[in-house]
């Protein structure tokens, strides 16, 4: 079975023999994609000239429930999405369930804020401006949204929530969508993408599909147009550079990997409500997607004295996880996506051992539970212990994407917050104090270098979010080496998706052109 690709509003199959998708359990093949010979700028013209103008032919007020449409929709389907992931990600019900009910959950909350927005077709932007002396003149600025195409190039390992964590703030602010799911793990993204064109919810060329490689696409971006890229540090530096992207100043958003940090404060000693529950924070972390978040804590950072039992503490209880095929109830650790990503994690984990001492698993030939371990693509849930972090390179910079966390034992806040930076940009730092005065050193000590920072008192317990859920009311991107890029955070997602302008006339023409105008403030609220 081969995939079809959806452009210029109808399927189309790519030519030639396709990549296959393969179950990362068994190894067997599932479906086959490709975009070879898919006319890629006469899909992103048919968006700029139909889908986009479809969607902006009515007020704000439109979007939202089309927004709600889909949402309904998706959930009708939900049990097939799950289906699919355990088939093309090997995922567990709660790793299927990150993924998916994350997707849903974040269409049907952009559907619920964007009522806000009902007026107008563009936005107002804070107050006018006199320019003139007797008051005739005056400027205003307005965000409009973009006439062109939102690109959307996806990691492997979030089909689901990547496709609509970016689809909805797109089309609430009226812009067609192009979406390129990872090739690995298209099919679950590609059912949901067929789910909505065959719904009809939205007009032709509103939202395009491409499975396989990306081909030439990029040549074919406008300066209307954005890209919204999650991946890797190397593709997305490939995508920055891209030499028609560079000459039209195409706007593009990077999403991209992350040494994310944990850190465990002075006062939280071993038996202490917040040490078990940190302790509990690293298990869910490692165990959930085998560890394949861009979210995923993989430093975390204990006093000195404190770190032996942190270990310990995790060690006994990763020992009690059953890895392996997620048919079977009683496992909690699936397998990392396909053989290419298990053999970069041993690659990765290499690196890691050799400043590292292992705490927990690091074996190759560990035995998964009813899989072969030859056909199978699964890595060790490992935890591994540094005691020299200001000594050590790897442990900073290289991202194993699996299920594997390194602990670094601290002496006080002048080698903590240097370690912690030495991540060089990170989506998420999470601190688990009972000490406001550590809690303000750090969070002013890594602050900018960071997109999100979580922070853990006792007052708080266990009802945080988790340092590795990504909430839709809040930021999601990092600085720096996670790609400087911006998402979700309600309504000022939409920002990415308008363009700031300003108008200078008349004072009484940019009255009445703002008295048509919702005003920007409500991005913020
Ligand atoms: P990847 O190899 O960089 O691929 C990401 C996407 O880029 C895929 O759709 C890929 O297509 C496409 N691509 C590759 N080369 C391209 C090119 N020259 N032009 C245009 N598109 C191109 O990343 P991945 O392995 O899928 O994902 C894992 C990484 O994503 C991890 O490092 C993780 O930290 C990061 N991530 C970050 C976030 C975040 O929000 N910050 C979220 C999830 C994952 P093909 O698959 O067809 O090659």
């Amino acid at each position: 079975m081969k995939l079809p690709n959806y452009v210029s509003d109808k399927w189309v199959e790519g030519a030639g023999p396709g990549t296959p998708l393969v179950d990362p359990v068994t190894g067997d093949e599932l479906a086959r994609i490709s975009s070879d010979g898919v006319d890629l700028k006469a899909a992103l013209d048919l968006a700029r000239s139909h889908g986009g103008p479809a969607l902006r032919q009515l007020p704000y007020a439109h979007p939202p429930d089309l927004l709600a449409k889909i949402g309904e929709l998706l959930t009708a389907n939900r049990d097939e999405y799950f289906r699919l992931s355990l088939l093309n990600l090997g995922a567990t019900q709660a790793d299927a369930s990150f993924d998916v009910d994350g997707a849903l959950y974040t269409v049907k909350y952009y559907a619920k804020i964007g009522r806000a927005l009902a007026e107008g077709k563009m936005l107002k932007e804070g107050a006018p401006a006199s320019l003139s002396k007797s008051g005739v003149f005056a400027g205003q600025h307005f965000l409009v949204p973009a006439k062109g195409v939102a690109v959307f190039i996806n990691a492997f390992n979030f089909p689901a929530w990547g496709f609509c964590e970016k689809a909805a703030p797109a089309l609430l602010s009226g812009v067609a969508v192009f979406v390129k799911p990872a090739s690995p793990t298209a099919w679950l993204a590609h059912k949901m993408v067929e789910d909505v064109v065959k719904s009809g919810i939205l007009p032709p060329g509103a939202i395009s599909l491409v499975c396989g490689s990306a081909r030439e696409l990029l040549d074919h971006v406008r300066e209307e147009d954005l890209v919204s890229f999650t991946g890797s540090a190397e593709t997305a530096a490939r995508i920055r550079t891209h030499a028609n992207v560079v000459h039209r100043s195409v706007r593009v958003n990077i999403e991209a990997d992350s040494i994310n940090s944990a850190i465990l404060g002075p006062d939280c000693a071993p038996g202490s409500g917040l040490f078990d529950l940190l302790v509990k924070e690293v298990l869910k972390e490692i165990t959930l997607k085998a560890g394949q978040k861009c979210t995923t804590i993989r430093r975390v950072f204990a006093p000195r004295q404190t770190l032996k039992a942190f270990g310990e503490a995790v060690s006994s209880c990763l020992s009690a996880t059953k890895v392996g095929n997620p048919r079977n109830s009683e496992v909690k650790v699936g397998p990392v996506v396909n053989k290419a990503q298990q053999s970069a994690c041993f690659e990765g984990l290499k690196k890691l051992r050799s400043e590292c001492s292992v705490i927990f698993g690091g074996s190759e030939d560990f035995e998964p539970v009813d899989a072969d371990p030859q056909k199978s693509a699964f890595v060790q849930p490992t935890l591994l212990a540094s005691n020299d972090g200001l000594a050590s390179k790897y442990i900073h910079d290289v991202e194993v994407f699996g299920p594997v966390i390194t602990l670094i034992g601290y002496e006080g806040l002048k080698d903590l917050i240097p370690m912690v930076r030495r991540g060089s940009g990170s989506l998420v730092a999470s601190v688990f104090s009972n000490d406001s005065a550590f809690l303000q050193e750090v969070v002013l000590g890594i602050g900018d270098l960071h997109g999100r920072i979580v922070a853990v008192d006792s007052s708080v317990g266990a009802q945080h979010t988790g340092h590795g859920n990504v909430v839709p009311s809040c930021l999601h991107g990092g600085p720096g080496r996670a790609g400087g890029g911006e998402e979700l955070a309600g309504l000022r997602a939409l920002l990415l998706y308008h363009r700031r302008f300003v108008v200078q006339g008349p004072t009484n023409y940019i009255k009445e052109l703002s008295g048509q105008c919702a005003d920007t403030s409500l991005l913020y609220s």
